[in-house]
Formats: C-alpha cells, structure tokens, sequence
C-alpha cells in the first residue's frame, strides 16, 4: 500500500525534474551583509527580502541576546496560555504607533496570519474579491473561508467594479491585495481600491509583507498613498522581509483584533512567538520609525538598478519597487542565464511555474549592497 504511495510521489517528482520544475533547498554557510557562501562558493546574494539588512543589524542581534538572558528559547504555550511575554504586549503597542491603528496583534508568520485572519474575516454568505496575483497564503485563506470567492484581474479596476456590480452579496464585501506584488514588484492601487471600499461598505484587507520597511518611508503602502487607517481598512505585515525578523502583524480596529483574538485558529492553536525574535522586531521597528538613513539608501540602490536593467534592454514588469525580475521566453533560457549569473558569484534563483506563469530571475536589491555589488551584477548581466 504504502510502497504504491511512494511510486506515485516518486513519478511525480520525476515528472518535475524533467520539465525543470524540481525544487531543491540550498543552504548558505556563511553570511556577512549581502555576501553568502553555498557549497563552498562564495556569491552576493539578489535573492534576499532582507530589505534593508537589519537581519544583521547588531541592534536586533543585542536585542535578541538581552530577551534570551530573561526570557529563555521557547515559548512554552500559545499566547492565551501563557507564552507570552511582556515584550508582545509592547511590540503590539508600538505597532500601533507605527501603523496608527487602533490595536494589533502579532502572529507567527505571514502565511500564518493570511490563512488564520481571512476565514474569520470573511464568512459564509460574504463576498472576497481577490487579485488573480496575489500571494499563495493569500489564496489559502481564500480556500479556508466558507465566503464566496471572486479573483478579479491583475490591479485591474474596472474588471474589479464589474465584478462587484454583477454579484447578488447578502454579507460583507472583501477586498483582499498585496500592497507590493511579490513576483513582479508592481503597487497594487491601493488608493482607489480605498475609494471603492469606501463607496460599497466593503472591507480592504491589505498584505503589506513587502511594503513595510520599503514605502512610505518604512511606514508601508497607507502611507506611501498618504491614506488613514480607516476602520474598514485591515493592515497585515510581516516582520520577515524589511524588518529583518520574523514573525507577521495585523493592525485595525479594537474589534476586529479582539475578534481575530478570539477565532484565528493560527493564532489560538500555536505557541507564541519567542521573546528574542519578539524583541527584535521591536529594536527594528524602532531603527525604521527613527532613522530613514537605509530606507534612502535601499531606494538609492533600486534607483540604480533599475537603471542598468533599462539600459541593458533586459525585459523586466512594470517594477516599482526593490523587487526587479528579469523575464525569460522559457524556463531553460531562464536557468541558463541563471548559470551565467552563478559564474559572475551572483546568486538569484530562477521563480518557475507555478509560482509564476513568466519564469522569472526575481532581482531583489537591498540597501546592504555596495556600489561593488552591484556593478559585479551589471557586468554579467551584460552576458545574458
Ligand atoms: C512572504 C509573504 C508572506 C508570508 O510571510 P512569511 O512571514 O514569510 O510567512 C505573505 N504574504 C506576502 C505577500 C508575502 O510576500
């Protein structure tokens, strides 16, 4: 029975390897800003979320020792237990300082907070309006929830008014977006999808993993558009990418927090958070709300590189943020050039299908790069 079972896995993995579509985990052995060793080989990495290079920032890392020295590794228990600690409850309310919101609370991960606070949010008899390209925890939550589930077109409003025209809701309406596209670094318009919110009485769940600590001066998408944190607004973010952590947040009214409290399974059925990832994103939040000095130059370095992209005539999306991907025909012209790039010690990875219909190299440029760094890159991307 079981020796079947594997077969099966078995031919299906050897499907993958043949069109190119097998994973595989690498590892790094060392890591020093935006340089890493893999298998020996040293590269610079053009793969990391780590926006602005605070996973290393020796702030985070004392605030992380100095939470261990009182606290311990583990947390023992969910939040509602007793694995909590004083620094959640602060980091909630600096959250809110941060965000401008009525109150907080801190999940275990982005994927985590997607897939727990969307079935909650949205229930039988309610409406989600989803982007076709939003991220897979995103469409995992929509999965999890009893609502009914449109996907609208790529940031395209007019499908999305249609779409809400020609549906018969007796609920809540939903719209759920990334603020940042993860594969393709275009803004969502979050601006008018505000405006259409408002207009309908519908609520607007934001994903803001990689907007925050990237736009609106650190601040994230709401304030890179220069938009109050309305009631009917839901702002997610992580603490993963920008801020250097780890971990995932959800700001909004007293309400909606007090009732994610009380039914997000991934928040009611899993140990909390530890104190020392817990105060280091407290130390990055502060770094971020007090000092803009890595956000200009993050800018800087996106600026620039985006530069060398447009002028070496390399296809790229309509790329508004640190996230630039190089568009390829297919996946073998894609992991050649990716070869290529190994040979120049750049390493960025190839994004396939599924993860996207277009293969991808997906360029992230952080503010830990140096002119050196990203020189090195133009140099072999002069070769693809
Ligand atoms: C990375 C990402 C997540 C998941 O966050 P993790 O903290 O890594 O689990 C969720 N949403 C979006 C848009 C992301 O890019």
């Amino acid at each position: 029975m079981s020796e079947k079972i594997f077969e099966i896995f078995e031919k299906k993995l050897e499907k993958l390897r043949q069109t190119h579509l097998y994973r595989s985990v690498k590892d790094t052995e060392s890591r020093e800003g935006m340089k890493i060793t893999i298998n020996g080989q040293k590269f610079i990495n053009f793969a990391s979320n780590d926006y602005l290079g605070l996973s290393q920032h020796p702030f985070l890392k004392k605030a992380a020792i100095e939470a261990i020295k009182i606290f311990g590794i583990g947390g023992g228990a969910s939040r509602l237990l007793s694995g909590g600690v004083m620094l959640h409850k602060k980091l909630e309310e600096l959250l809110c300082r941060f965000k401008n919101s009525q109150s907080s609370l801190v999940l275990n991960s982005g994927y985590t907070a997607n897939i727990s606070l969307i079935p909650v949010l949205a229930q039988e008899n309610d409406i989600i309006f989803s982007d076709e390209l939003n991220h897979a925890s995103i469409i995992d939550g929509c999965r999890l929830s009893r609502a009914q589930k449109i996907i609208y077109r790529h940031a395209d409003l007019e499908d999305l008014q249609k779409l809400i025209k020609n549906s018969a809701c007796r609920g809540n309406k939903i719209i759920v977006t990334d603020t940042v596209f993860s594969m393709d670094g275009d803004i969502a318009p979050v601006k008018e999808l505000y405006e259409i919110c408002k207009r309908e009485g519908a609520l607007l769940y934001l994903d803001d993993a990689h907007g925050t600590g990237v736009l609106g001066n650190g601040f994230g998408a709401l304030k890179h558009f220069d938009l109050n944190p309305e009631e009917f607004i839901i702002q997610m973010g992580t603490f993963s990418k920008a801020i250097g952590s780890f971990g995932a947040f959800v700001c909004g009214s007293s309400t909606l927090i007090d009732w994610f409290i009380n039914s997000a399974r991934g928040f009611i059925f899993s140990t909390a958070l530890p104190a020392s990832i817990i105060a280091s994103s407290y130390a990055s939040l502060k770094i971020i709300m007090e000092d803009n000095t890595l956000i200009e130059k993050l800018w800087q370095n996106t600026v620039k590189l985006r530069e060398i992209i447009n002028n070496l005539g390399l296809k790229t999306t309509n790329t508004q943020t640190p996230i630039i991907p190089i568009l390829f025909e297919d996946i073998e012209s894609a992991i050649k050039a990716s070869e290529v790039l190994q040979y120049f010690n750049i390493y960025a990875p190839v994004i396939r299908p599924p993860t996207v219909k277009i293969p991808r190299i997906r360029l992230t440029i952080t503010a830990s790069h140096s002119l050196e760094d990203i020189e090195r890159l133009e140099e072999a991307l002069k070769k693809l």
